[in-house]
């Protein structure tokens, strides 16, 4: 682009790098184990509501701006009221609005780190200020007392990636207390944990929970999550997303996959086998992993780079993710596969390993 084109944007825009997301490569077998999808399909019943929305001439029309059928079941599955639930076109989505919603240009955005890199881009695209700080090792934990004033907004991803590592539910009370402005729990994760932030709802009305229908239903293609709050909050929030921001045939997955938990409870079980047993193998490969509480494992090694092993492994066709934080070290994250992907990571790091 010629500068005089370019001269029109925001500062803050050409300033900015741009999130990158993991790799999605075209063509050729990969075994993707770098962006968390799940390896098992969605719930049958996923693929009778996308062909049933397909009959007769709702794609012809618009869909339902609030998608009130997907908020009656997840409020029923959830226990919460269905006025308490906020449609996005994926829980990026979710989060852009709570951004534009919360923090005034200049304002300031606050999360631990190392976490999911788009909390930055999501403040460097509003013009706000962004304002890291460190968990504190071994345990990632966060400091007490909390030591921000003046948040606009506040991330926490619990499960956190890239490490797998929850805060407690105290701890965030406790966070939810000391914080200004809403604390954002990112549970995109969170189907494949011991404990979720719900109770916090009726005790912290600042508290705002996302989730997203990419990792534990199986749905990353369709781009569906939500955002559980205060009603009032929710109200708020339907001003500032587009009005039709969750498609027809979206809507019709993700209602179904609420609508089976038994499905998504099978699945997740596999998920957490499959999660004992690579953590089990990377660690007789001497790997340091982190007790993960998602669907992925962290892992790091103190006798030799890990950018090399990530660069064996993608000429043999496994993707991993490296990760490489400037105020913290690198290490790779591996999403838990499918048995067989496993057991293909396992051989090809046996040949990576014993170069
Ligand atoms: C994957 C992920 C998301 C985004 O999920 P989508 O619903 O696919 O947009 C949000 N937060 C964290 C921490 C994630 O890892």
């Amino acid at each position: 682009m010629s500068p005089d084109v370019a001269s029109p944007i925001r500062p803050a825009i050409r300033a900015m790098a741009g999130y990158t997301p993991g790799e999605q490569p075209r063509g050729g077998e990969f075994i993707k184990l770098n962006t968390n999808e799940n390896p098992y399909p969605p719930s049958p019943r996923v693929f009778e509501a996308i062909r049933s929305a397909l009959i007769g001439d709702r794609l012809r029309k618009y869909p339902d701006p609030l998608g009130t059928d997907f908020r009656r079941t997840a409020a029923k599955v959830l226990g919460v009221e269905p006025d308490m639930i906020l449609i996005g076109n994926g829980s990026d989505d979710i989060l852009t609005i709570l951004t534009r919603a919360f923090v005034p240009e200049g304002g300031l955005i606050v999360s631990p780190t190392p976490s999911y890199v788009l909390y930055r881009t999501l403040a460097e695209i509003q013009g706000a200020r962004f304002q890291t700080i460190p968990y504190t090792m071994p345990d990632w934990d966060v400091p007490s007392p909390w030591p921000v004033r003046g948040a606009s907004l506040t991330f926490v991803a619990n499960p956190n990636s890239p490490s797998g590592t929850m805060l407690s539910l105290e701890t965030l009370e406790r966070l939810a207390s000391e914080v200004d402005g809403p604390l954002v729990i990112d549970e995109a994760y969170v189907d494949f944990a011991d404990w979720n932030a719900l109770p916090l709802l009726k005790k912290r009305r600042n508290v705002i929970i996302t989730r997203s229908l990419s990792k534990s239903y199986s749905l990353a293609g369709i781009r569906f999550g939500f955002a559980i709050a205060d009603a009032g909050v929710v109200r708020e929030l339907e001003k500032v997303k587009d009005s039709y921001n969750c498609d027809v045939l979206s809507l019709a997955a993700a209602t179904a996959a609420l609508g089976d938990q038994e499905y998504l409870s099978q699945t997740v079980d596999r998920i957490r086998r499959e999660k004992r047993a690579l953590s089990d193998a990377l660690v007789r490969r001497s790997f340091a992993v982190t007790p993960s509480q998602a669907n992925f494992v962290w892992c790091r090694r103190s006798d030799r780079p890990v950018k090399p092993i990530y660069e064996a492994l993608k000429e043999s066709r496994i993707l991993v993710r490296y990760m490489n934080y400037a105020d913290y070290g690198d290490g790779l994250r591996i999403t838990v596969g499918a048995p067989e992907e496993m057991q293909s990571l396992s051989e090809r790091l046996d040949g990576i390993l014993a170069r």
